[in-house]
């Protein structure tokens, strides 16, 4: 595992380049570790355990199709019970990443795609736990000190980024319920505009960033449906709770937030 290492602390000292590097040859190191052991299924823990390595180093560098190969190979094995769950919280991890990158042009799923599947499981009940839909969709979140002036952002971290390898900062010193809409305000770029988060998306007090005000203003819907979805609020005003502020507590967001949910002019 020192190669790992070693890359993640090249990544963290400012070499993100180096240290992806360093994680792709420390993936192959483990895959042929694993390799060489695939076959021998009496050899446990050590062949699940060496899948399972093999298999979050290459979800860590966002090499689906090998994270997906490892997981599957050692969970056909006799993995130990704790190892069993790792592999089995790989592998769901890895289905919301998949779905990510899917191109559903051509053939659009089903239903629900696993995205939305996980977006609906978590925006069933009020409050939504906006941390929790992050971090369930692959998300790093984390408080931090920033300037006053900064609401949060968002950023691919190879360090302490979650699956997707992505990570968002809010600002520790603003109050919860703004720490709260920060947070799915985020999480909406990541949905809507990842592939122009580049090195770092910053939103200053006013949700406002270099991608613009159309953006911005995608990015400020998606956040209000993720945590004001309407079909709660429907449910809620159907047994008579719907004043602004009852909702408001209801749903953990601003007052400012649900008048502007609500349609109310100021
Ligand atoms: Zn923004």
């Amino acid at each position: 595992m020192e190669l790992f290492e070693l890359g993640l602390l090249t990544a963290r000292d400012g070499d993100q380049v180096r240290g992806r590097e360093l994680l792709g040859e420390a993936f192959k190191m483990e895959s042929m570790a694993a390799d060489s052991v695939a076959a021998d299924h009496a050899l446990e823990p050590t062949r699940s355990v060496l899948h399972r390595s093999a298999a979050s180093i290459a979800l860590k560098i966002g090499d689906i199709i090998n994270a997906k190969r490892y997981t599957e190979a050692g969970l056909s094995g006799d993995p130990p019970e704790e190892i069993r769950e790792e592999l089995a919280k790989l592998r769901e991890q890895i289905s919301v990443l998949e779905a990510e990158v899917k191109d559903y042009r051509r053939r659009p799923p089903r239903g629900l795609t696993p995205v939305q599947q996980v977006i609906r499981e978590f925006t069933s009940a009020a409050p939504v736990d906006i941390v929790g839909l992050a971090e369930a969709l692959g998300i790093s979140v984390r408080e931090a000190k920033l300037n006053a002036e900064i609401s949060g952002e968002i950023f691919p971290d190879l360090l302490k980024g979650g699956a997707s390898g992505y990570s968002i900062r809010v600002n520790a010193s603003h109050a919860f319920v703004r720490r709260r809409f920060t947070v799915a305000h985020e999480l909406a770029h990541f949905l809507r505009h990842r592939n122009r988060i580049e090195n770092r998306l910053v939103d200053d007090r006013m949700y406002r960033s270099r991608l613009g005000n159309t953006v911005e203003g995608e990015a400020q819907r998606l956040a209000a449906d993720l945590l004001m979805p309407r079909e709660l609020i429907r449910q809620f005003r159907a047994r008579g709770i719907d004043s602004p502020e009852e909702l408001a507590t209801k749903f953990n967001v601003s007052l400012q937030a649900m008048r502007i949910r609500l349609g109310i002019k100021e």
